[in-house]
C-alpha cells in the first residue's frame, strides 16, 4: 500500500498559528520532515513513535538539498508511510512546495496541502500594520527579495511603483538597499512609510519603521537580520499606532518555566499571551510507580480509609489509573471523604467527577493537614510524592490522625540541560518560576556546582517553595496563593 505526503503550513513561528487540519496532520504522522525555524513545540504534537527528519535549511547552505527532499518524500510514501512535510508559513508561498509535489505526481502518490499562516502577513500584523486599508492601500504585492548568488534582483520595480498599493519582501534583508534603491529609482516617494519586521510573531520580534529612504540605514543601525520581512507603503506608518504585540505587559522579559514538561502547559500558555519570552526548562519529572503493592494493597482494603488526601494532580492520576488497572473504579470510594491540597489539584478530581470535600483556605499541606485533623481521626490515605514534603505527615502526627503514607510517584531531575540555560544567567537577572520545592531542588541540581544565583529571582507558588530557594541563596517573590493565576499575577507585580 502507497502512503501519502500532506504539505502543512507550520505558520510564521508564534505555535498558536498552526491551523486545527495542520495539527490534526501531525498527530496523525508516521514521518515528519520538517525545516529549520520550526517551533520545537509544534513537534511535541507528534506521536511519540512519529520518525523525524530535519532537513533544515541555513541560508546560503543546504544541508539537504531540495532533490533529496523531494525524494526522502516519495521513499517514505513508497514505504506505505503517512508523511507530513512540515513547511514554514505557508508551503506554496516562497516555499517550494511546488516543486516538492512534481515527484509525488509523477509516481501517483496521494497529496494533499494544509495552508499555513504565512509570514508576509502575519508579521506586519504583529507589528501593527495591516497589509491593505480601504484609505491607503487597495492592493497588496509579495515578492521574494533572493537573488543567485552574483546576479542582480529580478524584480520589477518600475510595475511595482506603478500598481500603488502595498509591497512585501520576503527573503530581502541582504537585498534590503538594493530593494529601496529600485523603488526610489522607479519614481516611489521617499517619504513612503516602510518596516523591517525580524522574527515576527514570536517573542524575539523587532521592527523597524522608518521611510523609503533612511529605512536600510535605520535597519542596519538596529543591526536587523534573516528572517525578516519588508514591508513598503502607506500602511507601515499605522504601526505606531496599531502595535499591540510590542504592547503586551511581558514582552520582552524571559521567564524560565522549571515545571515538568506535561504540566507546563497552563503556565507556559498564560505567560505567552502577555508576550514573554518562555523558555522551558523542566526540573522535574514524575515518574508513577510500576507494581505498586503499597498502594495495591491500600486499594484493596480501601474501605477501612476515613479520607484520602491528595498533595498532586500527579499523585490523584496514579492513584486512580492504579484503581482502574485493577478492575475497580471510582465507586470503590464509595463514601470516603477526598481532600486536595489546592485548586489544581480539586480538578484532577473533578474531571474525574468526584468533588473534594475539603480544600483549605491556604493552598499548603499544612493547612490541609490541620483542616484534616478538624475533621478525623483517620484513618487517612496519603497517595503522594515518594520525597513529599514532610510537613504533612509531621503535622498529622502532632495531631494525633492517624495516616498511612503511600508513594505513588518518584520525583527524578531529568539530565543536564544546563548549557540551555547558563548563557541566560550569565546575561543578568534571571526570572525563574518555581511551582514546588522540588522544583527548585531539580533547578540547583542541573546546573554546576558554585554557578553563582544571585541574579535568579525566583518566582515562587508558596512560602515552601521559596523556603527551599532560600536555603540556596535565590532571592524571591511569592504569590499571594498558591496556584497558577496567582503566580502570572506576581509576575506582573513584579515589572
Ligand atoms: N513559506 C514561508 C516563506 C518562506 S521564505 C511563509 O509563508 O512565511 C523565507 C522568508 O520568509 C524569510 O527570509 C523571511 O523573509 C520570511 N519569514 C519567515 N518567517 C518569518 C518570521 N517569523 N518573521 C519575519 N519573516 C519571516
Amino acid at each position: 500500500m502507497t502512503g501519502k505526503v500532506t504539505l502543512v503550513g507550520a505558520g510564521p513561528g508564534d505555535p498558536g498559528l498552526l491551523t486545527r487540519k495542520g495539527e490534526a496532520a501531525l498527530r496523525a504522522a508516521e514521518v515528519v520532515v520538517y525545516d529549520r525555524l520550526i517551533a520545537p513545540e509544534l513537534l511535541e504534537l507528534l506521536p511519540p513513535t512519529a520518525e523525524r527528519i530535519d532537513v533544515g535549511k541555513e541560508a546560503d547552505h543546504h544541508p539537504v538539498p531540495q532533490w533529496r527532499i523531494n525524494e526522502i518524500l516519495l521513499e517514505k510514501a513508497q514505504e506505505g508511510k503517512n508523511v507530513v512535510r512540515f513547511k514554514g508559513g505557508d508551503p506554496f508561498l516562497f516555499g517550494r512546495g511546488g516543486e516538492e509535489l512534481d515527484l509525488l505526481a509523477q509516481n501517483h502518490i496521494p497529496f494533499e496541502v494544509v495552508p499555513g499562516v504565512t509570514s508576509a502577513l502575519a508579521a506586519p500584523a504583529y507589528a501593527g500594520i495591516p497589509v491593505t486599508h480601504r484609505d491607503y492601500a487597495s492592493s497588496l504585492h509579495i515578492v521574494t527579495g533572493h537573488a543567485k548568488a552574483g546576479s542582480p534582483l529580478q524584480i520589477n520595480f518600475r510595475a511595482l511603483v506603478e500598481a500603488g498599493g502595498t509591497c512585501v519582501f520576503l527573503m530581502g534583508v541582504s537585498a534590503l538597499e538594493r530593494i529601496c534603491n529600485g523603488l526610489l529609482g522607479a519614481g516611489m516617494e521617499k517619504e513612503t512609510p516602510a518596516a523591517v519586521v525580524e522574527w515576527g510573531t514570536l517573542p524575539g520580534q523587532r521592527k523597524v519603521v522608518s521611510t523609503l529612504e533612511r529605512l536600510a540605514e535605520e535597519a542596519r543601525r538596529a543591526e536587523l537580520h534573516s528572517p525578516a520581512v519588508i514591508v513598503v507603503g502607506e500602511v507601515a506608518a499605522l504601526s505606531e499606532r496599531f502595535d499591540w504585540f510590542d504592547a503586551l505587559p511581558l514582552k520582552g522579559r524571559t521567564i524560565v518555566v522549571t515545571r515538568p514538561k506535561r504540566r507546563a502547559g497552563a503556565l507556559r500558555g498564560r505567560l505567552r499571551e502577555l508576550g514573554a519570552d518562555v523558555v522551558d526548562y523542566p526540573c522535574i519529572e514524575t515518574v508513577p510507580r510500576q507494581e505498586n503493592r503499597a498502594l495495591e494493597q491500600c486499594l484493596a482494603q480501601i474501605s477501612r480509609f476515613d479520607w484520602v488526601a491528595f498533595t498532586s494532580s500527579a499523585g490523584v492520576e496514579v492513584f486512580f489509573d492504579t484503581l482502574w488497572r485493577l478492575e475497580m473504579d471510582g465507586r470503590a470510594l464509595g463514601d470516603i471523604k477526598l481532600a486536595a491540597v489546592g485548586p489544581s489539584t480539586a480538578q484532577a478530581l473533578e474531571v474525574r467527577h468526584l468533588r473534594a470535600d475539603f480544600v483549605p483556605s491556604v493552598y499548603d499541606t499544612e493547612h490541609l493537614a490541620l483542616g484534616l485533623a478538624q475533621r478525623t481521626k483517620g484513618p487517612v490515605l496519603l497517595p503522594r510524592a515518594a520525597v513529599g514534603s514532610p510537613i504533612l505527615p509531621r503535622v498529622l502526627e502532632e495531631q494525633g490522625v492517624a495516616f498511612t503514607d503511600v508513594p505513588v510517584y518518584d520525583t527524578v531531575f531529568p539530565g543536564e540541560h544546563a548549557e540551555n540555560l547558563l548563557p541566560l544567567l550569565a546575561a543578568g537577572e534571571t526570572w525563574v518560576t518555581f511551582t514546588s520545592a522540588s522544583t527548585v531542588r531539580g533547578f540547583v541540581n542541573s546546573l554546576p556546582k558554585g554557578t553563582d544565583l544571585s541574579r535568579v529571582l525566583g518566582l515562587c507558588i508558596g512560602p515552601q517553595t521559596a523556603a527551599e530557594c532560600a536555603r540556596h541563596g535565590i532571592r524571591t517573590r511569592v504569590a499571594r496563593e498558591a496556584t497558577v493565576p496567582a503566580l502570572v499575577e506576581l509576575i506582573l507585580n513584579a515589572l
